[in-house]
């Protein structure tokens, strides 16, 4: 089944990664999420009653769908929260594109060996072959379709670039773990 996710994490890939329980304990009381249900083996969320004043849809009619997932497939909407994972670990989907140098915008085509590089030694620099800027793998233009942490709170049921975190759940998202966070889209087909 094709999946759509909306994916947040903290920031600074070096930040520590956010109590599981004090996380899910906030976005039950913002309303974000609600029941917990269980898909596979792993608990998820049902979305809260706020979840739509939490989330702001760029379009003009939202598609999204918090029924049953047998009757709403690709569109249905749930919450998961992944992590804390014990070290780093990137997140893409069918939708990557290949990421540019920060600094000339170079495109990097071999992104799938810098990738499995970083996963073996995370701190070598990744070197622009255009421009020479050397810098971490996490700070190359992904543009929104991959991410780098130990957390992920992951929202099924959204399309790429149609809806961003709402300005109240990522202060919300700053208080309960006191890092900044950022957000970007999977595709799965
Ligand atoms: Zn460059």
């Amino acid at each position: 089944m094709a999946e759509n996710i909306l994916v947040l994490t903290p920031a600074p890939i070096d930040s520590p990664a956010p109590d599981r329980s004090t996380l899910v304990e906030m976005l039950r009381d913002e309303r974000f999420i609600g029941e917990p249900i269980t898909i596979g083996d792993e608990e998820h969320f049902r979305p809260g009653e706020e979840f739509m004043m939490l989330i702001t849809f760029l379009g003009c009619s939202p598609m999204i769908a918090t029924g049953e997932m047998e009757s709403e497939g690709e569109q249905y909407c749930h919450i998961a929260i992944d992590g804390p994972l014990e070290s780093p670990r990137y997140l893409i989907g069918d939708n990557i594109k290949p990421p540019r140098c920060p600094g000339c915008g170079h495109r990097l085509d071999k992104w799938r060996l810098l990738l499995d590089a970083w996963q073996c030694s995370p701190n070598a620099p990744v070197t622009c072959p255009d421009c020479g800027e050397a810098g971490s793998i996490t700070a190359l233009r992904w543009r929104k379709c991959a991410g780098f942490g130990r957390l992920f709170i992951k929202i099924w049921g959204v399309f790429e670039n149609e809806a961003v975190p709402s300005p109240n759940l990522l202060s919300s998202l700053k208080q309960s773990s006191g890092t900044d966070w950022i957000h970007f889209y999977i595709r799965n087909n």
